[in-house]
């Protein structure tokens, strides 16, 4: 498996199927108060989870997961490219991600939560041309899912040491993270039972499908974990087959240096020549390997007015994007996940669309661009002046 977060990851319902023997096995009365609490807490922690409007909720033990075991070696590989946090290690010279005990070693469960956030908008395989831009779903929300998860996951927060206070005082630890945290998501929301490991590397859930924002809370306290989803998978490969730039080199192995979302929101400059053409229509994150999946033919469309498409963002105009300007770009995204990038990125991957549309429309535009201050913008327009011409050439002379 790989360990790229490329957002750059239901009572099924909430994903915890409580564990058996919660409440049924052991008679309350004969236990003491705060191991009551204990047996009790991971049903009140879903339900509390629901109210403050995740789909989904599990909890996970914290162990060593055999998923986690090849990180090390994606990592010496290379393949998270420039992402250099992936790489943070701890004192003794051991990647942080690799094993939670050794970052939190108080931690004794992870409350993994999930927040559905498709919209009722065709796929980027059923729609637009490629004269349209292309912005990941994830992304055209009206808020930032780092602020809207984050936000639930402290009010749950909240709940569970109320519910401490309550019953005890119990001592505990409660830490939320939204990716920030020493953690792979995806490998704990497995664990969970929140959803598997599809060989796309997202998190599927057999009802939602993968589009799906993950929060987790860590904590000290011993909580009854769920059983882990099993692979759906199966024998599809639909989604390896449909990447364009073959960033996938084995079920749920990615390379993100070739992956279209990396080199979307994450590669900074000049992006490589022979990979310009694979991008097509993509400037910011990319859906393909999400948009084939069988289990997201019926994902269910959530309503939430946070969730809803920002304007012009769902097949956006190249050359709006291509020519935005500072303050247009803060006030356009200002609380959204595209701020997270760099203008002069977005304006690049704007040029090398255009020129991948091959449409002739855009030379007036290009043109402008290739006298732009901005060395990245102007060197790419360049490039995809030629680009553009060259095929209007070829293609008046094959006549
Ligand atoms: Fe799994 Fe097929 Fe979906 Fe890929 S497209 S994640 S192989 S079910």
């Amino acid at each position: 498996m790989t360990f790229i977060t490329r957002k750059w990851s239901a009572v099924q319902g909430l994903a915890g199927i409580p564990h058996a023997g919660v409440s049924t096995v052991i008679a309350f009365s004969e236990v003491p108060a705060t191991d009551c609490l204990l047996l009790d807490l991971p049903i009140r922690i879903k339900e509390r989870a629901r109210e403050v409007g995740f789909d989904l909720c599990g909890i996970a033990p914290v162990r060593e997961f055999g998923e986690l075991e090849s990180f090390p070696a994606w990592i010496a590989a290379g393949h998270h490219g420039e992402m250099k946090y992936m790489e943070s290690r701890d004192q003794a010279g051991e990647l942080k991600r690799a094993l939670l005990a050794r970052v939190a070693p108080w931690a004794r469960s992870v409350i993994v939560c999930a927040l559905n956030y498709n919209t009722a908008h065709p796929y980027s395989t059923q729609t637009g041309d490629a004269s349209q831009g292309w912005i990941s779903r994830y992304a055209w929300s009206q808020e930032d899912y780092h602020d809207s998860v984050l936000r639930r996951l402290r009010t749950l927060e909240d709940s569970i040491r109320a519910e401490l206070v309550n019953h005890g005082p119990l001592d505990a630890t409660v830490r939320s993270y939204v990716d920030t945290g020493p953690i792979v998501e995806r490998v704990y929301a497995k664990y969970a039972g929140v959803g598997w490991i599809g060989k796309n590397t997202c998190i599927i859930n057999q009802k939602l499908g993968s589009w799906l924002f993950l929060g987790v809370i860590l904590t000290s306290l011993e909580l009854a974990a769920d059983l882990p989803a099993p692979d759906r998978c199966g024998r599809c490969t639909r989604c390896l087959d449909a990447c364009p730039t073959h960033a996938f080199i084995g079920p749920g192995q990615l390379d993100a240096r070739l992956c279209i979302s990396y080199l979307t929101i994450e590669k900074r400059g000049d992006i490589p020549d022979e990979l310009r053409s694979g991008m097509g229509r993509h400037i910011f994150g990319c859906d393909i390997c999400q948009d084939v999946c069988p289990w997201n033919r019926k994902a269910p469309a959530t309503a939430a007015a946070e969730s809803q498409p920002r304007g012009g963002l769902v097949n956006p105009a190249l050359d709006w994007l291509a020519e935005m300007q500072p303050e247009e770009f803060r006030t356009v995204f200002r609380g959204s996940p595209i701020r997270r990038t760099k203008l002069s990125d977005l304006r690049r991957n704007a040029v090398i669309a255009m020129a991948n549309s091959g449409n002739v429309k855009f030379l007036p535009t290009l043109k402008r661009l290739a006298e732009d201050p901005d060395s990245v913008v102007a060197s790419h327009a360049r490039w995809a002046l030629g680009k553009v011409c060259g095929e209007s050439h070829a293609s008046r002379t094959s006549r």
